[in-house]
């Protein structure tokens, strides 16, 4: 039961006395656990819902305290799965319920986009993503859902076990206090052209990303095109196999494929996977010979598949760390949007470095090649360069965040004299950080760093409606 919320904090195993009340409901549904938390699962004792409404059930309230045991009305390792893995979906990864219309658009969503000029594809998925402003979950345009769920159970627990603190790892290495990671997803051969200009823009504010590259039938992909890419510093990912919409569409065609795409993954030495479109079902991903995957929106309202990972940190699916996308893809943007300003993308990074997240980013070669999506991919740089310079963000690449989330997970911290440390390998860059609750709100401080740097997580009672 602490499973989840031990592998997030890395608090010390002490700290985290879960029990379950009762007998959860055999039928999962929607609850609240508290403001900032709508979940799904089993509870007991309450009342799921079959669907988000605005009078779901607070299960917070059927919460008690038993010494330093936190008695709870459901399975927090249990709810966490279910939204990380979009379990709450109706029908989370099948064919979804669709008119005629929304199949036909959901066909050409899939089928027809990198053929179609860009004008006639925007007008259909336009159309095909209609009535998206009024779905209240997950949150849009950030979801924080899963973090909010643990916060809550971090603020309970001190209160539980009457300390003033408990110590955990703190998110970042070295006391940052939040991440970036920049992807270029390469589509087409004039975006494959495009990569070397790419680059120098990157490097231009001293920012290296990642390639994700469809190895088949998209375009040529010559030896020397990959150590372009790597002799500059920059990573190498797999992008689907061909793109074409189908990699997810059955079992066996996936098992069929991902063999391919395992055998690419070595052959271009990628330690990362993003499947085309962000078409993806978590449940399949122990397939992949990946370490790392990049399929999962944070909120995926304006995606061709929808739902979100519910979640603005990263997060192991078995053996495969999810690295998830938090903030609005570039064509979604200037397409879907007709927003040419970096005002969505700033507004995603400040909830995201606010609340100590991951800030994740696909841009497209192919969709900043016209100078006035270029210029506004320039204004992003230019921030996300600021806010490093600034000791906000730690940019890095893909396969570093994945370095590091890998070695946090081994860590742990353990009692040194009247204080803690932390062992395990990578230690030297791990920074110890406490929990306390200051008029009754969670606050996170860095051992060594003011608290200010270590910015404040949101606090319990404040944080933003659904
Ligand atoms: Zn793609």
């Amino acid at each position: 039961m602490n499973r989840t919320f031990i592998d997030y904090y890395r608090c010390p195993e002490s700290f985290a006395n879960f029990t379950l009340i009762g007998e959860p409901s055999s039928n999962p549904g929607f609850f609240r656990f508290g403001e900032n938390a709508v979940c799904y699962g089993s509870i007991s004792p309450g009342f799921p819902a079959p669907e988000v409404g605005p009078n779901l059930y607070d299960a917070l309230a059927d919460v008690a305290i038993d010494g330093p045991s936190l008695l709870l009305p459901f399975d927090p390792v249990e709810v966490t799965e279910n939204l990380r893995r979009e379990r709450y979906l109706s029908d989370p990864h099948g064919d979804r319920k669709t008119t005629s219309l929304e199949g036909a658009l959901s066909t050409a969503y899939r089928f027809v986009r990198p053929a179609l000029p860009v004008a006639v594809r925007k007008h259909l998925h336009r159309l095909y993503l209609r009535g998206w402003e009024k779905l209240s979950f997950p949150h849009w345009p950030i979801d924080r859902t899963v973090d909010n769920l643990l916060e809550t159970l971090l603020a309970l627990t001190l209160k539980a076990h009457a300390v003033d603190r408990i110590p955990f790892i703190w998110f970042w290495p070295e006391g940052a206090p939040s991440c970036a990671i920049l992807t270029h997803d390469v589509e087409t051969l004039p975006g494959r052209n495009f990569c070397s200009r790419l680059m120098d823009l990157d490097d231009s504010v001293g920012i290296k990303s990642s390639f994700q590259i469809v190895p088949e039938r998209r375009y040529a992909v010559p030896a020397s095109f990959l150590s372009s890419l790597r002799d500059r510093g920059f990573e190498i990912n797999i992008h689907d196999l061909n793109h074409d919409g189908h990699l997810f569409s059955n079992r066996e065609v996936f098992l069929r494929r991902v063999e391919r795409i395992n055998a690419y993954g070595k052959e271009f030495a990628a330690r990362g996977f993003r499947a085309g479109s962000l078409y993806r079902n978590p449940e399949w991903f122990g397939a992949l010979d990946f370490a790392y995957d990049m399929s999962l929106p944070s909120v995926a309202h304006l995606d061709p598949q929808r739902g979100g990972c519910c979640t603005v940190l990263p997060f192991f699916i078995g053996r495969v760390l999810e690295l998830p996308l938090t903030a609005t893809q570039d064509y979604t943007l200037f397409h879907i949007l007709n927003d040419y300003s970096i005002d969505l993308w700033k507004r995603q990074i400040a909830l995201i470095t606010e609340n100590h997240g991951l800030a994740s980013f696909i841009v497209h070669p192919d969709y900043v090649i016209q100078k006035r999506a270029r210029n506004t991919y320039q204004a992003l740089l230019a921030h996300l360069a600021q806010l490093r310079a600034d000791g906000i963000l730690w940019i890095a690449l893909p396969r570093d965040v994945d370095r590091w989330w890998r070695e946090r997970r081994q860590m742990s911290v353990v009692p040194e004299g009247n204080g803690w440390r932390i062992e395990g390998q990578g230690k030297e860059r791990a920074r110890l950080a406490f929990a306390t609750l200051v008029d009754g709100k969670l606050e996170f401080t860095i051992e060594g760093q003011d608290t200010l740097k270590a910015r404040r997580p949101a606090s319990l009672a404040s944080g933003r409606r659904r």
